[in-house]
C-alpha cells in the first residue's frame, strides 16, 4: 500500500466517521423536539381565555398587560 492509498483510505475513514456521528445528533434532536411534542401543549398551559388579540397586529397579549407592539394603528398605547 503507497503512501497515497492511506491517505484516501483515512480521508474516507473520516468522512464514514463524521457522517455517522452528525446522524447520530440529528437522531438525538429528533427524539428530543418528539419528546417535549409529547410531553408539552397540554391545554392547562395556553390559558387562551385571558388571553386578548391585538385586531391590527394579531398578537395575543394576557388580559391587562396589553400594549402597543409599534405597528400602526395598534388600539393599545
Ligand atoms: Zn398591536
Amino acid at each position: 500500500m503507497g503512501f497515497f492509498t492511506l491517505l484516501i483510505l483515512g480521508l474516507l475513514g473520516a468522512l464514514i466517521y463524521f457522517g455517522v456521528k452528525g446522524r447520530i445528533v440529528r437522531l438525538r434532536e429528533e427524539f428530543a423536539e418528539a419528546l417535549r411534542r409529547a410531553q408539552g401543549k397540554r391545554p392547562e398551559n395556553l390559558p387562551s381565555e385571558s388571553m386578548t388579540q391585538c385586531k391590527t397586529c394579531g398578537t395575543y397579549i394576557a388580559t391587562g398587560q396589553q400594549k402597543n407592539c409599534g405597528k400602526q394603528g395598534c388600539p393599545y398605547t
